[in-house]
């Protein structure tokens, strides 16, 4: 019998009083609903039914929710998604570049997700072209791909923005781009 690995719909299912209690009043009513959807998820609380195979072997199969924000069912979606972004990369070792918003701001991009997030987007970009494309720096523009946390490990909520940045990058004098400093290809996450 496989053992059962924690999820995040035993997480939610075991602290959900205690972190409506503490946050409830800052979610918004799709984001409460999210949780009660990734919570029930292949329970009985969605229904079901019996499949009954040739051997005369019965499984009950729960119902899914459907939830955009569900792991289990956006599992293969999520895995399309990475296939897609894995073909858009550069054929060269990727670095990774985080920043974090204060803990003060990443109360307030639960209110207003939206706007907060797109400064963020916005401010990460301009930051990282500016700085590459100075002269006395890279004098490059470089190439990157994105993605954003709404939690980490210590502070929840702590919306970081994730950026991941090419060793190489396109000069306007065509030159090639050296690589970092402390550039170790070996400590780079290759995707
Ligand atoms: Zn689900």
């Amino acid at each position: 019998m496989n053992e059962h690995r924690l999820e995040l719909a035993d997480v939610f299912r075991i602290h959900e009083a205690d972190f409506l209690t503490t946050w409830g009043a800052m979610l918004s009513p799709s984001q409460k609903k999210a949780i009660r959807d990734i919570r029930d998820c292949r329970t009985a609380v969605l229904g079901g039914h019996v499949e009954e195979y040739d051997c005369g072997h019965r499984v009950i199969l729960y119902n899914s929710c459907r939830s955009r924000s569900c792991p289990k069912c956006q599992a293969m979606a999520r895995a399309a998604w990475l296939a897609e972004r894995e073909k858009e990369l550069l054929p060269v070792p990727y670095f990774h570049v985080v920043f974090t918003l204060p803990q003060q701001i990443g109360r307030l991009a639960l209110q207003n997700p939206r706007q907060i997030y797109s400064i963020l987007f916005r401010a990460v970009s301009d930051t990282l072209l500016t700085i590459a494309a100075d002269p006395k720096r890279l004098g490059a523009a470089i190439a990157r791909a994105n993605s954003i946390f709404t939690a980490n490990s210590q502070h929840w909520p702590n919306p970081t923005r994730s950026k991941l940045c090419a060793t190489t990058a396109a000069r306007s004098n065509g030159s090639s781009m050296p690589r970092p400093p402390s550039a170790d290809p070996n400590k780079y996450s290759n995707i």
